[in-house]
């Protein structure tokens, strides 16, 4: 479905993004790893070469927050896999905090990784795929951005900025034939879940009418759905892949 694709992952070493960049990879992608640290994107990549030998992988780590460093990594996509075609801003982390607990600290880091860098990434991927003539940017939500939650203000907010972001973004680029899409995951079995305490999942995962949290690969599909020619006439949607959950 992705065949002489090139994508780029943020986030892209475990949970959700590593899935996303396995899909990628399975249909065809040449694909760019995106981490924070250069251990981790190298591990990665280095387990990426050992299941997909025939892989066409990439590895940066550039600050998401800093719109040069970005810039530079991006164009380092293009000059090595020839286009930058699909861009997945996956990175983010949560919050669980009370209000009364929450500092200002605590709130702009959120900012920074949920909102600033999926501002700057779209950014220079748009730059870059308005030249080649459209492109396909899919940004990750949450079903929180639809109910918020009862702790962690900062995360929720993020994604409803998010989905502000996305729908604002399809408006934007439509004309130069840019797609601007998010996918708003439920519960999803990663390491950001299992960060969270067990009296903010269970009733959670109580709501959910499949019975289940999502796995990883659940929320791949839909980011594959979303980068492929089959939703070429989808822009500026956030598709819940989330079990019918509400909270
Ligand atoms: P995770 O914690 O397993 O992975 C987060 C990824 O973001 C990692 O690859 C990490 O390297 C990267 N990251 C973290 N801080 C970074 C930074 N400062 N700079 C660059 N990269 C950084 O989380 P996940 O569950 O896979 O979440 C991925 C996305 O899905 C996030 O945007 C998250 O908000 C969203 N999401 C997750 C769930 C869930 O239940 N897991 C639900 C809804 C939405």
């Amino acid at each position: 479905m992705l065949r002489n694709k090139t994508a780029v992952v943020t986030g892209g070493t475990r949970g959700i993004g590593l899935a996303i960049v396995e899909k990628f990879i399975e249909n065809g992608a040449k694909v760019a790893v995106l981490g924070s640290r250069q251990e981790t994107v190298e591990k990665s990549l280095a387990s990426l070469r050992e299941k997909y030998p025939e892989a066409e992988v990439m590895g940066l780590w550039p600050k998401l927050s800093d719109a040069h460093q970005v810039g530079e990594a991006f164009a380092r996509v293009k000059e090595e896999f020839g286009s930058l075609d699909i861009l997945a801003n996956n990175a983010g982390i949560s919050a669980s905090q009370s209000l009364y607990d929450y500092t200002p600290e605590d709130f702009s880091k959120i900012v920074d990784l949920n909102i600033s860098a999926v501002f700057i990434c779209s950014q220079a991927a748009a730059r870059i795929m308005k030249e080649q003539g459209g492109g396909s940017i899919i940004n990750t939500s949450s079903m929180v951005s639809i109910y918020g939650q009862p702790s962690g203000v900062g995360y929720p907010a993020s994604k409803f900025a998010v989905n502000g972001m996305t729908k604002s973004l399809a408006r934007e680029l439509g004309k130069d034939n840019i797609r601007v899409n998010a996918v708003a995951p439920g519960v999803t079995n990663t390491d950001m879940v299992a960060a969270l305490p067990e009296e903010m999942i269970k009733p959670l995962i109580a709501t959910i009418p499949l019975g289940r949290i999502g796995e990883p690969e659940d929320i791949a599909n839909a980011f594959l759905f979303l980068a492929s020619e089959m939703s070429s006439y989808v822009t500026g949607t956030i598709l819940s892949v989330d079990g019918a959950a509400r909270s």
